[in-house]
């Protein structure tokens, strides 16, 4: 058979025939003929099946054709199973067996639906109505997952998506969600609406114990609930404690000794003082190994500024100081320099006379173990962060998600393992492979 451009364009199946194109002012409703498909029956699976009567006509949503959304006419005849004696109405293959779009039209939706936009523009996009997109969500069951991943991501996101209860007329809504990741695959294995301990340990108790072992690395913040979590779950696996959470404890730790003095400079009266350190906020939490990238030609002037801020107080300095040599030993080529590096930062801080650092020095000494480890297996909650990212886009697009259970099946459409499109198109490219076949 030649193959029909028109029934390409506008994703129809080649052995459909197009009778008749009606355009609406919106819409455009494309009349078709139907081949005659095998006829199986929906209760007993019998393909011995006869026409009862002439049937119906049955109109049905399509793909969006050049920017409006069609829908597809059609006659189906009325069938009778001559082994269970069920009548029906024949369903075409290209025509979803229980929503009234066509398959090309569910699946658009589902493609619409792995990305962050909101329903209504999943909807406009594809020429569909807003209730179709949430039915096609809504008929895809995520489950629990099967199995746990080799590398477990975790971290805590916010939500405010909840339950409807119907005897209280209210939404039960818990502030922070769970985000449970594939730190090797970097996709979203599941989505929970709580973080307190308890749910978590009966969410993962749930799996085999043999399952559980099978999890080598857990990446997480050095929130608590977490490494107790992974020690009661997880007999075998290695803590590791994200980079970017040690740093930040660093940081506010420079941050609340520059804003204290700062208002204690300001009850004294000294504007000046008052004024040098609320302006150098930034000054303080810089790298040293970024400062010639982020200051560039008023390095000079900076470095001058940030001596003049440290010699405002030695409790400044000293935090300064630890964070900076922090940052060098994350610079370390080494696992072994850096856990040496790591010895002699500890000894330095944990006898600090000032108690933001020694609280600090306290943290990473209590963690220190998971924090080795997550330099010896290079392992670290970038993974997890980076797809919270994109849960917060989605969140933002659709002006927040009320329902966690849709919330949930968003999430796992867009960040999960469904991957339903090539990530960018390159025309370039097709085209060279042509020229190869040609030749
Ligand atoms: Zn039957």
């Amino acid at each position: 058979m030649a193959t029909k451009i028109t029934n390409k364009l506008i994703s129809l199946p080649q052995d459909v025939s197009i009778d008749r194109v009606v355009d609406h002012p919106h819409s455009m409703e494309i009349f078709i003929s139907c081949p005659d498909t095998e006829r199986l029956c929906p209760v007993c699976g019998s393909p011995h099946c006869v026409i009862k009567d002439s049937g119906r006509s049955l109109t049905v949503r399509h793909v969006s054709v050049a920017g409006k959304g069609s829908f597809l006419s059609f006659h189906v005849p009325r069938l009778r199973c001559k082994q269970c004696g069920a009548s029906f109405s024949a369903r075409p293959y290209f025509v979803h067996p229980s929503m009234k779009l066509s398959a090309a039209a569910f699946l658009a939706a589902c493609v619409g639906l792995t990305g962050t936009r909101s329903i209504r523009d999943i909807a406009i996009d594809n020429g569909l109505a807003e209730q179709q997109v949430l039915s096609v969500l809504c008929s895809v069951d995520f489950r629990k997952p099967p199995s746990l991943p080799r590398t477990l991501c975790i971290d805590e996101f916010k939500g405010s998506s909840g339950s409807y209860d119907p005897d209280s007329h209210r939404w039960n809504v818990s502030r922070f969600h769970c985000n449970i990741s594939d730190g090797g695959f970097g996709c979203v294995v599941d989505v929970l609406p709580q973080i307190s301990l308890d749910f978590l340990l009966s969410y993962f108790m749930d799996y085999s114990l043999e399952e559980r072992r099978r999890v080598r690395f857990f990446c997480c913040d050095m929130h608590g609930g977490f490494i107790s979590l992974a020690k009661r779950c997880f007999p075998d696996v290695k803590v590791c404690v994200d980079m970017f959470h040690v740093v930040k404890l660093l940081n506010d730790n420079v941050s609340d000794i520059r804003r204290s003095l700062q208002n204690s400079f300001r009850s004294r009266g000294d504007e000046e003082s008052y004024q040098l350190l609320k302006r150098s906020s930034r000054l303080l939490t810089t790298s040293s190994f970024n400062k010639e990238t982020y200051w560039g030609t008023s390095f000079k002037l900076k470095e001058r500024q940030l001596e003049r801020v440290l010699t405002l107080s030695n409790h400044l300095r000293e935090a300064y100081n630890a964070l900076q040599e922090f940052h060098s030993i994350l610079q370390e080529p080494s696992y072994s320099e850096q856990r040496d590096a790591l010895t002699q930062w500890l000894s330095t801080y944990s006898a600090s006379d000032c108690d933001g650092t020694r609280r600090c020095a306290g943290s990473i000494r209590r963690h220190r173990s998971y924090i080795q480890n997550s330099w010896k297996y290079g392992k670290s909650n970038g993974p997890c962060e980076g797809l919270n990212n994109r849960i917060k886009v989605l969140k933002r697009n659709c002006y927040g998600l009320h329902d966690f259970d849709h919330f949930r099946r968003r999430v796992l459409f867009s960040c999960g393992h469904t991957k339903l499109i090539r990530e960018t198109y390159t025309n370039a490219l097709e085209l060279a492979g042509k020229e190869r076949r040609d030749g």
